[in-house]
C-alpha cells in the first residue's frame, strides 16, 4: 500500500508561511472543516464566525492554487459529521490513508479531542507545530520553575533578550530602559480627531446564508455585503502597514484613552488576524522595528515600545499561562463570585454611557479595545460580583479575537482576578474617576461621576466600595490594597452605610441600571 497523508488544518492555523505548504507532495491531503462543534461551543458573535469560515475559505484556496491537495467540507455538506474526529475518520476509512498529521491546537479542548483521537486510530500519527508563537507551550512554565509569582515584566525580559528585540549591542535594552509606559496613556484631547479605522469590504452573503439555513445562533450585527475584517493574509498585511504608517505614532500615547462614537482609536485591530495566524507575531513586530527606524522623526521610542510588549511580552505570556495552569484555570473563581451578568450585556441597552458604548460597539463591531474590556465592562462584572463562567461565555462569544487561550487568561485572569493573583498582582477595578480620567463618557451620562450615593450617582462609585468591603478577608492583606482598607477602614460609618445601601440598591436592580 502506498504512502497516503491525511493533514488537518483548524481555522486558527491559517499560516501560508508553514514548513507544511513548502513542497508540494501527491500523496498529501489537506483537510478543512466547518463545523458544528466549533460554531456552538460558546454563543458566538456572527462576525466571528463569518470571519473564521471566510479566512478558512480563502486559505483553502490559497493551497489549491499551489497545487497541494485540499478537501474543504462545508457546514451543509450531507457528508459532514460535523466534530474533527468524526470527518477525519470518514476520510481516513474512505481514502485509505496510512498517516494522520495535525498542528498543535492553541486551545486545550480540541488538543485533547484530537490527542484521544490520535490515540484511538490504527495507523501512523504526527504533531507539528505551528509555527507561529515565539515561545513554545512550556516556556513560560519553565522560566518560572519553582516561584510563586509569575510576572510579566520578568517574562518579557527574558523575550526581549532571546529574541534580541529593542536590545543593544551590550544585551542591554535599547535606550537605557525595559519600559515606557510612564510616557503614555494620556485621554484624547478635546478637539483630536482620531485616524479612520481601514475597513475592508468582503462580500460574505453567502456564508450568512448557509449559517441561516443551518440555524447557527449567533450574537450581534453584520452587514456582510461590507464585511470590515481582513479574511486573508493580503489584507492582514494591508492592515498591518496602515497601522504602522497611521496609528503607530499615538499608539501608546492614546493606549488607554476613550471617546464616544470612537471604537478603534490607534489600534491596530490585528488581533484577529494574529490569533489566525494570517500574520505572525514576529512579522508584526519586524514591521513596527523596521518603520520607527525609518521614520524615528514622526515615532517616539515609548510608543514602538509599549506596541511590542504587548506582542512579545502579554500575548506570549497569557499563552503561557494558559498551558502551564489549564484545565483547572477555567474553574478558577476566588471570590466566590455566583451571580449573573445583567441582560443588558447583549442589548447595550443601559443608562450608563461607558458601558452603552463599550458594548454597543462590541455587538455591532465584534471589538472592543484593552481598556473598554478592562475597566469598564470587566471591571463592572468584577464589582457586581458576576460568575466568572458568565463572563467567559460573554467574552468568547462577543470578540473577533476570542479563542480560549487568550481569552479566558485575559478574562478570568486579567479583568476577573478570579486565579486569585497568577496573571494579575491585584484586581483591576476603580471608580468612575478612572473611567473619566481616561475618557468623555461621564459628561454625556445619565449618571453623576462625582456622586457616590443618592439618585442618579454613578454606580461604578458604591460597588467599588462595596467590592472591597466584601472582599476584605481575601484583599486587606494585599500590599498594593492596604491603602484602600486604611480608607474604607476612616470612613465615617453612616458614609460606609450608605455607600453599602446604595450598592446594594443598584445590584437588586441590576437590570435597570
Ligand atoms: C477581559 C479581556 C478579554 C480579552 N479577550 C481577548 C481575546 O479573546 N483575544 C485576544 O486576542 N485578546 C483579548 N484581550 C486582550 C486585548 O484586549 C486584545 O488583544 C486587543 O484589544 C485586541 O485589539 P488590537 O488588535 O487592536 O490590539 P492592540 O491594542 O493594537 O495591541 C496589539 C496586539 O497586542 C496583543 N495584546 C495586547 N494586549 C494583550 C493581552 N492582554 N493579551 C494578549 N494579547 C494582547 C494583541 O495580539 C493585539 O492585537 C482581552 C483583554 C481583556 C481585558
Ligand atoms: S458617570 Fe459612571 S456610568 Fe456614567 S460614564 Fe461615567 S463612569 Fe460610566
Amino acid at each position: 500500500m502506498s504512502n497516503k497523508t491525511l493533514r488537518l488544518i483548524l481555522g486558527d492555523q491559517l499560516n501560508t508561511q508553514h514548513s507544511w505548504y513548502a513542497s508540494v507532495n501527491p500523496n498529501i491531503t489537506y483537510v478543512m472543516m466547518e463545523i458544528r462543534s466549533e460554531t456552538d461551543y460558546a454563543n458566538h458573535h456572527i462576525q466571528k464566525v463569518l470571519g473564521f469560515f471566510a479566512a478558512m475559505r480563502h486559505f483553502a484556496q490559497w493551497l489549491a492554487s499551489q497545487n497541494h491537495q485540499v478537501i474543504y467540507i462545508r457546514l451543509n455538506d450531507v457528508e459532514n459529521a460535523q466534530s474533527f474526529s468524526a470527518n477525519c475518520k470518514n476520510l481516513i476509512e474512505e481514502h485509505h490513508y496510512t498517516k494522520f498529521e495535525y498542528q498543535l491546537p492553541d486551545e486545550w479542548r480540541v488538543d485533547q479531542h484530537l490527542k484521544e483521537f490520535a490515540a484511538e486510530l490504527n495507523i501512523e500519527t504526527a504533531v507539528a507545530d505551528t509555527e507561529h508563537f515565539y515561545s513554545t507551550r512550556t516556556e513560560l512554565s519553565d522560566i518560572f520553575k519553582g516561584k510563586k509569582m509569575y510576572l510579566m515584566e520578568t517574562f518579557y525580559r527574558h523575550m526581549r533578550k532571546k529574541h534580541f528585540v529593542l536590545m543593544d549591542d551590550q544585551m542591554q535594552p535599547l535606550n537605557g530602559k525595559w519600559n515606557f509606559d510612564g510616557d503614555n496613556r494620556e485621554k484624547l484631547p478635546r478637539h483630536h480627531v482620531p485616524v479612520r479605522p481601514l475597513l475592508f469590504s468582503n462580500d460574505l452573503t453567502d456564508i450568512e446564508v448557509d449559517l441561516k439555513q443551518e440555524g447557527v445562533k449567533t450574537i450581534g450585527t453584520v452587514d456582510s455585503k461590507n464585511f470590515i475584517w481582513p479574511v486573508n493574509r493580503l489584507q492582514a498585511l494591508t492592515l498591518m502597514d496602515y497601522f504602522m504608517k497611521n496609528c503607530l505614532k499615538f499608539f501608546g500615547t492614546f493606549q488607554d484613552a476613550m471617546a464616544p462614537g470612537e471604537w478603534s482609536l490607534y489600534h491596530s485591530r490585528l488581533s484577529f488576524a494574529m490569533n489566525v495566524k494570517m500574520i505572525s507575531p514576529d512579522e508584526v513586530v519586524k514591521s513596527a522595528i523596521s518603520y520607527y527606524n525609518k521614520h524615528q522623526e514622526q515615532i517616539a521610542f515609548h510608543q514602538l515600545e509599549g506596541f511590542v510588549r504587548q506582542i512579545i511580552g502579554w500575548r506570549e505570556y497569557m499563552r503561557g499561562i494558559y498551558w502551564m495552569k489549564m484545565p483547572d484555570y477555567s474553574s478558577m473563581n476566588y471570590f466566590g463570585h455566583t451571580d449573573k451578568l445583567p441582560e443588558w450585556y447583549w442589548t447595550g441597552k443601559t443608562k450608563m454611557h461607558c458601558m452603552k458604548q463599550a458594548i454597543t460597539q462590541s455587538l455591532d463591531h465584534a471589538y472592543a479595545h484593552h481598556i473598554q474590556r478592562l475597566m469598564v465592562t470587566g471591571n463592572f462584572a468584577l464589582l457586581a460580583g458576576v460568575h466568572p463562567d458568565e463572563v467567559d461565555a460573554w467574552y468568547l462569544g462577543i470578540y473577533i479575537d476570542a479563542i480560549e487561550w487568550v481569552e479566558i487568561t485575559n478574562t478570568r485572569g486579567m479583568s476577573q482576578f478570579a486565579d486569585g493573583g497568577i496573571v494579575g498582582t491585584k484586581p483591576y477595578i476603580s471608580s468612575a474617576t478612572y473611567i473619566n480620567k481616561m475618557s468623555s463618557y461621564c459628561s454625556g451620562c445619565y449618571y453623576d461621576k462625582s456622586k457616590k450615593t443618592g439618585h442618579k450617582s454613578c454606580p461604578f462609585n458604591s460597588l467599588y466600595w462595596n467590592f472591597y468591603d466584601r472582599h476584605e478577608k481575601l484583599l486587606s492583606g494585599n500590599p498594593r490594597i492596604g491603602m484602600m482598607y486604611h480608607v474604607l477602614n476612616r470612613m465615617p460609618a453612616e458614609e460606609r452605610t450608605a455607600l453599602l445601601e446604595q450598592a446594594q440598591y443598584y445590584l437588586e436592580h441590576i437590570n435597570e441600571l
